[in-house]
C-alpha cells in the first residue's frame, strides 16, 4: 500500500513526464505498483461513493480527505458501526 507521500510523489514525477519505470526507480517502488496505482487513479482527484449514503462525490487523495461525503455522514456511519446497526441514511433508501 502506498503512503500519501508516495502517491503525491508519483503524481509529481508523472507530471514531470517520467515513465512508470523511472518513477519506480526514483521512489524505489515496484514498477507494477506504480502502474497499477496510476491505472486505478489517473488523477489525484477521484470520484468515490460515500459508504454511508451512497452519494458520489469528489475526493482529493492528497491532504486532509475523508471517505464520506459530509461530516454528517461520517458521524452517522461511525455511530452505526459503533452500535452495530446499519447506516441510517442507507437504510432509508431500500
Ligand atoms: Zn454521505
Amino acid at each position: 500500500m502506498l503512503t500519501n507521500e508516495q502517491q503525491r510523489k508519483i503524481y509529481d514525477l508523472r507530471n514531470s513526464g517520467l515513465s512508470y519505470g523511472e518513477i519506480s526507480k526514483e521512489l524505489n517502488i515496484p514498477k507494477s505498483t506504480v502502474g497499477a496505482f496510476l491505472k486505478n487513479y489517473p488523477e489525484p482527484i477521484m470520484r468515490v461513493y460515500c459508504p454511508c449514503c451512497g452519494m458520489p462525490f469528489i475526493r482529493v487523495l492528497d491532504g486532509n480527505h475523508s471517505m464520506f461525503c459530509s461530516d454528517e455522514c461520517e458521524r452517522i456511519y461511525l455511530k452505526a458501526v459503533e452500535t452495530k446497526t446499519i447506516c441510517k441514511a442507507k437504510s432509508t433508501k431500500k
